[in-house]
């Protein structure tokens, strides 16, 4: 049996619908901006029942116009997880601020009894990240921001759909990111991100960043950048969120499944689940004792495993000039050493997440 960690093929194996629509679209010219996109960013402000939602050029320009908009500048500190996707990071640099990391949790996720203690008198935001579908305790990081008066911006980049209190990750923040890449929860063609919003006043300015700045036809409030949503992306992404729902379900079940029979082995850790929380599961995660032997294992049983991620941002080559050391945050450095994402994505089986977990069985026996 092959059990991949990919579910593009079963997807868009009849993409008959979607080319219809593009067809339209090419028929039409309306290759930029545009009623498609209107149309999407209408449907997914409504699926998270939050004002705006703005279509960029992926989520990590999301990240960035959420920062330039909150007013973080050159020299600011924006704190965030010692082990998120670099891309956290690579926003809040580009744009001249400082990366402070943060250590994860028995969660997985930033430890926010940890969060204070990187508050200086520079730092602007922090940059929470649901992690793996995994929402982090946002209430804890209101309090937190309101006491320092910190912007919160949240990347919500793999967790679109998740809860904490009923409340949907990425609309507790001044703003919330999500990434739209093929690999992402809601995906499309190719490269796309949202902003999400209440703010009318970031609303307005993330509409000028994304379009040079333009007002309108002929009046340019700013110098910015030209980093719209694709409408062709948005065609596809108007058929992909009618099955958000579905998708984020199935993978639940699959995750369930995968809590209570990987529970009984005792060579396997599953991570602190929260309670008051909707984990969506993008990825999978358990801590495995013997991790590589078994990554090589599954591989050897057509199973294909992760490991998200391997290397923390604070030990990356990026990170030198941050004047970072191993053993800085010693959770998410021994989580990167045991941490395997098994295949949970919603076109896997019964029969195929069953293989899975006596496989691990077996190599463990
Ligand atoms: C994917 C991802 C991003 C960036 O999204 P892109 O669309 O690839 O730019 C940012 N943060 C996290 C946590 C991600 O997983």
């Amino acid at each position: 049996m092959k059990v991949s960690y990919s579910y593009l093929k079963e997807q868009f194996a009849n993409p008959d619908a979607i080319l219809a629509d593009i067809k339209l679209l090419v028929q039409s010219g309306d290759f930029t901006l545009g009623k498609a996109l209107e149309e999407f960013e209408k449907s997914f402000a409504g699926f998270l029942g939050i004002k705006y939602a703005i279509g960029v050029g992926t989520g990590t320009d999301a990240l960035r116009f959420s920062l330039i908009a909150a007013g973080v500048k050159p020299g600011d500190e924006v704190i965030t997880a010692a082990n998120t996707f670099y891309s956290t990071a690579g926003a809040i640099a580009t744009i001249g601020a400082k990366p402070v990391f943060v250590d994860a949790d028995d969660s997985l996720l930033i430890n926010t009894e940890l969060i204070e203690k990187a508050i200086t008198d520079k730092t602007k935001a922090i940059i929470p990240v649901h992690l793996h579908g995994l929402p982090v305790d946002m209430e804890k990081i209101l309090v937190i921001a309101k006491k320092h008066k910190l912007i919160i911006v949240e990347d919500a980049c793999q967790s679109l759909g998740a809860e904490i209190n009923k409340k949907k990750a990425g609309t507790f923040g001044l703003t919330g990111c999500f990434s739209l890449h093929p690999l992402k929860p809601l995906n499309v063609w190719g490269d796309a991100g949202v902003v999400v919003t209440n703010s009318d006043a970031i609303k307005d300015r993330i509409l000028l960043l994304r379009n040079n700045g333009l007002k309108n036809r002929d009046e340019c409030e700013e110098y910015a950048y030209n980093c719209r949503m694709d409408t062709l992306q948005a065609v596809v992404g108007n058929h992909v969120i009618k099955d958000v729902d579905k998708t984020l379900n199935a993978k639940i079940n699959n995750s369930k499944y995968y809590d209570q029979e990987l529970g009984k082995i005792s060579q396997i850790k599953i991570p602190l689940r929260k309670p008051g929380r909707k984990c969506v599961y993008h990825n999978y995660v358990v801590m495995a004792e013997r991790r590589d032997g078994l990554l090589k294992y599954l591989e050897k049983k057509g199973i294909s495993a992760k490991i998200h991620y391997p290397i923390p941002l604070h030990l990356q080559k990026a990170s030198n000039y941050l004047g970072y050391k191993k053993g800085d945050f010693p959770v998410a450095e021994e989580q990167a050493k045991n941490i395997i994402s098994l295949p949970v994505h919603q076109h896997i089986t019964k029969e195929q997440r069953e293989y899975v977990v006596s496989a691990i069985k077996e190599f463990y026996k």
